[in-house]
């Protein structure tokens, strides 16, 4: 049983020759080699809706930390100013919100939007249209990049989304907006990311996750006020690892018990 940080590797794997099943308490997998475990006759199992709801709730804090500058003032306190005009915040009411990617954490988001009275648009070509909920309309990555105000990503790590957001695509945007990532940092090039932000194409972002993480101290991401970082956080809740860890520890005794898998990857 592991988590995202154990890279599932040629050189792992040829230090564990009778290893039959992994499961991965997590619901990214991009750090397993699934070609090669394939090759290898190991199942393999993940946990999809362990912590969905807990990285949806991170998601949410990130666009209110960003539209109300709330770190901005939580540092401004600490060195005793009182100043609130820098602090100009800006309501979600009203705004759009574009989701990439409407999977579990994507859906969840998307009702945190709609009660907040945003309109929802979202660009997700795998889905069938009536699984969405019904406020939200479906667009093409290009439209829902020009009419945006807020935009959050919630896609796997594939080659396809590999810096689907990149100085090509960040050229659609054009209202500001604020950029929300959870989902994983190589989905986002952080250097076409920083001059955006620098220009001010890009209004604000919030980022749980990068291209490399732990951030290295040279990132220019360190060095934008208009940027809400945390460290990969979006699962770290005393619930979603309790949720993660049984439904693991679960699928291993269903395996060996019952010769049952479920929520097997290719
Ligand atoms: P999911 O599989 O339920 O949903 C992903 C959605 O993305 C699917 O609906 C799929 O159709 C869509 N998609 C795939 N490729 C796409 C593309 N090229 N363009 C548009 N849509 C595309 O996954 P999820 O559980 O919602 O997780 C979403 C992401 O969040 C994953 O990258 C996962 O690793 C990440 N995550 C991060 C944290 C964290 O701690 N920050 C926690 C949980 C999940």
């Amino acid at each position: 049983i592991i988590r995202s940080q154990t890279q599932v590797n040629k050189v792992l794997l040829e230090k564990m020759p009778n290893l039959k099943v992994i499961v991965t308490a997590t619901s990214g997998f991009d750090h397993i080699d699934l070609a090669l475990t394939q090759t290898k006759n190991i199942k393999v199992m993940y946990v999809p809706e362990g912590n969905a709801l807990s990285a949806a709730e991170l998601t949410w804090a990130l666009p209110m930390a960003c539209s109300r500058k709330l770190v901005q003032g939580h540092f401004a306190i600490t060195r005793q100013s009182w100043e609130r005009q820098p602090l100009m915040g800006t309501d979600l009411e009203g705004l759009t919100l574009g989701i990439i990617g409407l999977g579990r954490v994507g859906k969840k988001v998307a009702h945190f939007a709609h009660a907040f009275g945003m309109h929802v648009q979202y660009f997700d070509p795998y889905i069938l249209p009536n699984t969405a909920p019904h406020f939200a309309e479906s667009t093409s990555l290009m439209e829902l990049l020009r009419s945006s105000e807020a935009i959050t990503l919630h896609v796997p790590l594939t080659k396809t989304t590999k810096h689907l957001i990149n100085q090509s695509t960040i050229e659609n945007i054009n209202l500001q907006p604020i950029l929300i990532n959870t989902s994983r940092g190589q989905v986002v090039s952080e250097q076409d990311l920083a001059i955006a932000l620098t220009s001010g194409r890009i209004g604000a972002a919030g980022l749980d996750v990068f291209e490399k993480e732990p951030l290295p101290a040279d990132s220019p991401l360190l060095q934008l006020p208009q940027v809400v970082r945390t460290p990969h956080i979006g699962a770290t809740t005393t619930q979603a690892f309790a949720r993660a860890s049984m439904g693991a520890a679960q699928k291993i005794v269903d395996y060996f018990k019952r010769s049952v898998t479920s929520d097997l990857l290719p």
